[in-house]
């Protein structure tokens, strides 16, 4: 029986992060979530373009600058027609830009809703997300997250690359490494390589 059992997950982050923003129209801070429209305006040979957020409270617009007085001939045009056309991919990758979001001051608050395939031949964690990684774990492979714990206190789990905490949130290119020999994993795992 092989001793080493390779599963890829691919962790597709649900909901986009969202800015608590000063909200102009019912005041005070709130949350802002963007629908996935972009708007765009082209004045001269300069253009701005925006995604648009609602406040989560009285549904009060906040258009986040994504360009800002920007040369026409400075666009590549490929991005600016999927702006106009608010392209599904393009909206998600800027909807999901936290540290772009993060330049804007203000907190920002990540989800943990994910969506988790196996075995998917691309990134693992194509965009940031809150989950934890214990969480994960627990979820997936069916196990509470005190066992869990406990399985990587007695060395029968381990996470990559080195300094990787349980308690912090899942990223791109973490690695964990169960060692399916060790009395600790023995009972709680199938020995067929199928979960
Ligand atoms: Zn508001």
């Amino acid at each position: 029986m092989s001793q080493v059992l390779r599963v890829r997950w691919t962790i597709v982050p649900q909901t986009a992060p969202q800015p608590w923003r000063p909200c102009s129209r019912c005041g005070g801070a709130r949350r802002f979530r963007t629908g996935g429209k972009a708007r765009v305006n082209a004045n001269g040979r300069r253009v701005d373009a925006w995604l648009i957020y609602r406040c989560t409270a009285c549904d009060g617009t906040w258009n986040r600058p994504i360009l800002e007085r920007r040369p026409l001939r400075a666009i590549d045009p490929a991005f600016l027609g999927a702006l106009v056309a608010n392209d599904p991919e393009l909206m998600r990758r800027l909807a999901f830009d936290v540290e772009a979001l993060r330049r804007r001051g203000g907190r920002v608050e990540l989800f943990d809703d994910v969506v988790v395939t196996r075995d998917m031949p691309s990134e693992s964690v194509p965009a940031p997300t809150g989950l934890r990684l214990d969480r994960l774990l627990g979820n997936e492979l069916r196990l509470s997250r005190s066992v869990v714990r406990r399985l990587e206190s007695r060395g029968a789990l381990v996470v990559s690359p080195p300094g990787s905490r349980l308690h912090r949130q899942v990223r791109d290119g973490m690695e964990v490494g169960i060692d399916l020999s060790s009395p600790d994993a023995a009972g709680i795992f199938p020995t067929d390589p199928d979960f």
